[in-house]
């Protein structure tokens, strides 16, 4: 199965509207992307950023950082995932490592976030991955195993969920794993959801790499087997490096 890479910008708690303007920037750059395009800027910008892509006519598609797990209710300063969508959201970002450790998420809250983003139509982009302890006790594996049996429902649709493989201590810091030590991991992901879901299912569902991902680096992440595309935080900011980061994936080798 052949599965559609993804570029995929987390703006964070980052930009204002003067800061859309990056937008007119990137799609001038990369009009046409022969690869998916995400770009998930801080909540209070997708409405605008949404209608902007759409008067550009650009095929970039907005997405979430976080949503809660219920449609609706007293939960002051929460998104629920059918609102992210009713702004134009077609993607959420959920249990990043900045929201298991800023607020404390667990597994089993992920889980629940996941499937409202599915009852919302969202596709869930699931963030997994080792802090810096763990990745030096040598327990990468072990970790992602707990996150993916904790954090994924029971069922899925291919579709519908992206992978992102995030080692804590790769994100925001320059460090990044060597290629070998992602593909161990993206291997390891696609054959726990292959056990999980089977092989059809697992072949499906989009792994990205994320953790300081740069125009420098991106060519040869992705030319490791089972990546299919990044989660990029701080290179996606400026539209001439994310353009070179999409470019980049564009001319990587097939899934
Ligand atoms: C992220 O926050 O998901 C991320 C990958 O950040 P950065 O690219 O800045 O390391």
């Amino acid at each position: 199965m052949t599965r559609r890479k993804l570029a995929a910008g987390n703006w964070k708690m980052n930009g204002q509207a003067a800061e859309l303007a990056e937008l007119e920037a990137l799609t001038s750059t990369c009009p046409t992307p022969g690869v998916d395009v995400l770009i998930c800027p801080p909540a209070t910008l997708i409405d605008r950023m949404t209608g902007l892509l759409d008067r550009l006519g650009a095929s970039t598609a907005t997405g979430g950082q976080d949503c809660h797990s219920a449609e609706t209710g007293a939960h002051t300063g929460d998104i629920a995932a059918t609102m992210l969508a009713d702004a134009g959201a077609t993607y959420v970002i959920l249990g990043h490592s900045e929201r298991r450790q800023d607020h404390g998420e667990s597994n089993a809250d992920v889980q629940a976030k996941i499937t409202a983003a599915w009852s919302a139509d969202l596709i869930a982009i699931l963030c997994i991955g080792e802090t810096e302890a763990e990745y030096k006790t040598g327990q990468t594996l072990d970790i992602l195993h707990q996150q993916l049996a904790g954090s994924l429902p029971d069922s899925a649709d291919a579709a519908r969920l992206v992978i992102a493989y995030e080692p804590v201590w790769a994100i925001g810091t320059g460090l990044v794993p060597t290629l070998d030590e992602i593909a161990a991991a993206h291997g390891f992901i696609r054959s726990a959801l292959t056990t999980r879901y089977g092989a059809d299912t697992a072949q499906g569902i989009r792994l990205l790499y994320g953790g300081s991902v740069k125009p420098g680096n991106a060519t040869e992440i992705f030319s490791v087997p089972d990546v299919d595309g990044a989660l990029v935080g701080g290179a996606s900011l400026k539209a001439s490096d994310f353009s070179a980061i999409i470019t980049a994936l564009e001319a990587a080798p097939a899934a």
